[in-house]
């Protein structure tokens, strides 16, 4: 039997990845021969992991932090996507030895988000809470669902204005810091910020969550994240974490290598009963 093809993800730290069981769950699924591995790459050691996993046969790549600007500069061609937000999460590596870049984690989001939780964002109001690397990754798939406002608070108002800045044609945007809220009330609370990987919650008024609105975590962990449970004590009809979106970016990234777009609910499914178990 041929040797199966060499998928990754890199990233720092990966210890408690999920890639190399959803993949292992899609190839199963569309019959596909690959194996995928998950490998600690710090920055540093980017370029030169890349090189090695290259001429060990790699065929594709995920990139997650802190490498996903690091893998947008090395690669030949990028999506308008990739392109527009600065930043790559997944490499395909083509025939011709050339890298191609995309960025499958918007997309993941807003699958997740409509056809999976069934919550279309065409003139919803958002507030998106952060404004680095996953805020500016999601803020154009999300600005092309023609949402009603979208305002972007950072705990550092000049990221969000920046973000607003580079988007701002897109759509109806505002940002600014969260305290600069005043008053206001969305439909949908994206939370982009890291604040939940140290059980960390932003600053939030009681009022910004219009009464059965949507709160959605892009973190995930084995128990309900700090904010999961602040939008369930708010009043939120939903309010769920990102193992929806981990697994919609990855189907993506599937279908950019091996031309086939898996089915997601019964791998989400296994995830949450893993976790529940
Ligand atoms: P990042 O580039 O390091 O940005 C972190 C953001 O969080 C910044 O806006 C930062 O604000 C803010 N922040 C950090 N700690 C905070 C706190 N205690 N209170 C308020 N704001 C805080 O990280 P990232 O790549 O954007 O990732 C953000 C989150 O998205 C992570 O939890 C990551 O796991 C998750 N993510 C999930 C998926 C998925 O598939 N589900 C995909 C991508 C990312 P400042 O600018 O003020 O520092």
């Amino acid at each position: 039997m041929a040797n199966p093809d060499l998928y990754a993800v890199f990233g720092h730290p990966i210890r408690h990845s999920q890639s190399p069981t959803i993949h292992r769950l899609f190839a199963d699924q569309t019959g596909q021969v690959l194996e995928y591995v998950a490998r600690d790459v710090p920055a540093e050691n980017f370029e030169a992991s890349l090189r090695d996993y290259v001429a060990s046969g790699g065929r594709g790549l995920n990139c997650t932090i802190p490498l996903k600007e690091l893998a947008y500069g090395v690669a030949d061609e990028t999506s308008a996507r990739a392109t527009h937000c600065g930043a790559v999460n997944t490499l395909v590596l083509r025939k011709d030895g050339s890298l191609f870049g995309d960025n499958t984690d918007g997309i993941g989001l807003v699958r997740d988000l409509q056809q999976n939780l069934g919550i279309p964002l065409h003139n919803l109001d958002i507030l998106l809470l952060g404004a680095g690397g996953a805020g500016r990754g999601i803020l154009g798939p999300i600005l092309a669902c023609r949402p009603g406002q979208v305002f972007v608070a950072n705990r550092t108002a000049t990221r969000a204005l920046d973000l607003v800045r580079q988007f701002d044609r897109q759509g109806k945007l505002a940002g600014g810091a969260l305290e600069q809220l005043g008053g206001r009330c969305f439909d949908l609370v994206i939370n982009a910020t890291a604040a939940s990987l140290t059980n960390d919650l932003p600053v939030l008024q009681d009022d910004i969550l219009k009464p059965g609105g949507f709160c959605y975590d892009l973190a995930y962990a084995s128990q309900p994240t700090a904010f999961v449970r602040w939008g369930k004590m708010h009043g939120a009809s939903v309010s769920v974490d990102g193992i929806g979106m981990l697994v919609e970016q990855a189907a993506e990234a599937f279908r950019l290598w091996r031309g086939v777009l898996p089915e997601t609910a019964s791998v989400i499914d296994h995830l949450n009963q893993a976790r529940s178990g």
